[in-house]
């Protein structure tokens, strides 16, 4: 198949003919370039499907599984109060809120749990609960507007078209519901597949959105401010439906996985595979592919380049400073900073505080992260050094304990601490629990810590992630995370049996250059193709993929 500008309109489904059943489906939808007027074409397909396939990954496991081995109930008989009975918490991430999900509609009025209602949608259905089906108009509008930012979606709906490559696919979802998981949904719902939905975390779900999938038909169970036990119970709901088995599982976190595994192990008979997008998620899938009881294929869709890259990255590049923002109202201009890591999500807080004025230090273990901080213009000290000096400490190093209660005691008055790790050890909130501190809750999320003295020091979100607690997530960077998630779920329900074992697999390289080069037509970006000559030159296959798995971006 040719390559020119003149074939950027051909349907998948014309360009799936000539896939070879040896090719997975993510060569299939990745078999696309953006060519010259940015339009995705379809290229040639003629890579062995070896150099590109999904990778298995043997990572060490970093943390401890949380989940005990005890019976878990939810209480069958809903009460409008007190359901937090369960033995086991939830995961860390079901309990982090995730500020841009902040519900517009969030009805506190309404007292009534959504469990004790009975709603109808305008078609009569009643498979669903959220808070108040009568919001989905508004929930609607939400979407339409996550819709203009996420035309990655958008494009693969157009190019299935009549092909449904997800027809027979019934998944089972567990993510934040906001209205950048709906215009996924949607997608999915579009490529053929049957949804039934609930929250990954207690806070986050968007009521109207909510709303707005139950109307159209989506089983939805999930609506903002659930208790442990409304948690556990609409990840039941979803599940456990008679004459409907999930043969797909979507998760972020690793609670719908969890309770799979205890609750209903035969349903994995029929699943075809899990698709995990959160770190902790991933955790728990390596531990117990490492204890041989992992029996579905997995695709880690955290550690995809446009993942780590992005969401870590440049997410938060921008929500660093939103987050500062709405909870402080701090002026960024010649404040000192430090942040402490110099990984992804330190680079992009350096970044943009240093482009707002602010004097920034960095922290770092690693040597080759401390150069690079260097070269990139920052001072590289030691906590100690500037303790006593620094207006605002961020950490994300992914570590715990990385700033003490000796260092909080020698902050200066008004200065702020935060996080934006994924665990709220970083700082070491615990030991700020002391008879001789006083906290005094000013804001929502935000505590002032006063030591005797009078000293103030501001926390924020109580340690937890800054931006998922305190401020919105691009919906662009959102919509590449969402993406590779409709790929990866593409990708294992096609398969044929013995591609994928029971193990946890990367993304194929090409179906992540895929995702990009999806997004690419929001900048009007123009990629360059290779001639034959160059590509000989190289090795490479004019249609990627352009780097091997080790590359580092
Ligand atoms: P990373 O591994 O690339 O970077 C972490 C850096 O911290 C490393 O360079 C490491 O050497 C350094 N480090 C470890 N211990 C340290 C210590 N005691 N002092 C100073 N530096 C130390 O990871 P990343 O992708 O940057 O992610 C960092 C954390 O942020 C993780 O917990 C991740 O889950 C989380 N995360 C948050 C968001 C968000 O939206 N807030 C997004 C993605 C990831």
């Amino acid at each position: 198949m040719s390559d020119t500008p003149g074939d950027g309109k051909l349907e998948l489904k014309q360009a799936s003919k000539e896939v070879k059943e040896s090719e997975n489906v993510a060569e299939k939808y990745s078999a696309m370039t953006v060519s010259k007027n940015s339009e995705i074409t379809m290229g040639e397909l003629s890579v062995s499907s070896a150099a590109f396939s999904a990778v298995p990954i043997h990572k060490p496991v970093k943390k401890q599984i949380q989940f005990v081995e005890d019976k878990q109930e939810f209480s069958r008989f809903p009460t409008k109060t007190g359901r937090r009975s369960l033995s086991r918490s939830i995961s860390q991430s079901s309990t982090d809120s995730y500020g841009s999900a902040a519900s517009y509609t969030d009805s506190s009025d309404d007292e009534t749990s959504p469990r004790d209602k009975t709603q109808l949608n305008s078609k009569g259905t009643s498979d669903f609960c959220v808070k108040n089906i009568k919001q989905a108009e508004f929930g609607r509008r939400e979407i339409e507007i996550a819709e203009q930012d996420m035309s990655a979606l958008i494009s693969l709906r157009k190019r299935a078209q009549g092909e449904k490559p997800l027809a027979g696919a019934k998944i089972v979802g567990c993510t934040h519901i906001t209205a950048q998981t709906a215009v996924l949904i949607e997608t999915l719902v579009a490529l053929g597949a049957q949804c039934r939905w609930t929250a990954c975390n207690i806070y986050s779900t968007q009521n109207e959105v909510a709303a707005a999938l139950s109307e159209i038909g989506v089983a939805v169970f999930a609506w903002k401010g659930e208790s442990e036990d409304d948690f556990w119970w609409c990840i039941d709901k979803c599940v456990n439906m008679e004459g409907w088995q999930p043969n797909m599982i979507l998760d972020d976190g690793g609670d719908l996985t969890h309770w799979v595994y205890k609750k209903y192990p035969n349903v994995f008979k029929k699943i075809r595979g899990i698709v995990e997008e959160s770190v902790t998620g991933v955790h728990r899938l390596y531990q117990l592919s490492k204890a041989g009881k992992l029996c579905v294929p997995a695709m880690n869709v955290n550690d995809s380049v446009t993942k780590q890259k992005f969401d870590n990255l440049y997410c938060c590049r921008e929500s660093i400073l939103d987050g500062l923002k709405r909870t402080t109202d701090v002026m960024f201009g010649g404040k000192q900073v430090v942040v402490c890591g110099y990984g992804e999500v330190g680079k992009g807080c350096t970044a943009a505080l240093k482009a707002m004025g602010s004097i920034v230090y960095v922290t770092e273990i690693d040597p080759i992260c401390a150069l690079q901080a260097c070269m990139d213009g920052f001072r590289v000290v030691k906590l100690n050094e500037v303790i006593r000096q620094v207006d605002v400490i961020i950490t994300c190093t992914g570590n715990k304990n990385v700033v003490t209660r000796d260092q909080l005691d020698r902050m200066k008055n008004g200065s702020i601490v935060c996080n934006m790790g994924h665990s709220n050890t970083e700082i070491d909130v615990a030991s700020l629990r002391t008879p001789e501190l006083t906290w005094e809750r000013v804001r929502s999320q935000v505590d002032h810590v006063i030591w005797p003295d009078g000293k103030r020091v501001i926390l924020l979100a109580e340690g937890r992630l800054l931006n998922l607690s305190c401020s919105t997530v691009p919906t662009f960077v959102l919509s590449i995370t969402a993406t590779t998630q409709a790929l990866a779920l593409i990708e294992l329900y096609n398969a044929p049996e013995g591609r994928y074992k029971q193990d946890v697999y990367l993304l194929p390289k090409k179906m992540d250059e895929y995702v990009a080069s999806l997004h690419l037509p929001t900048f009007d970006a123009h990629l360059t193709e290779l001639s034959d000559e160059q590509a000989k030159y190289l090795g490479l296959n004019k249609n990627g993929p352009f780097k091997p798995n080790y590359y580092r971006y």
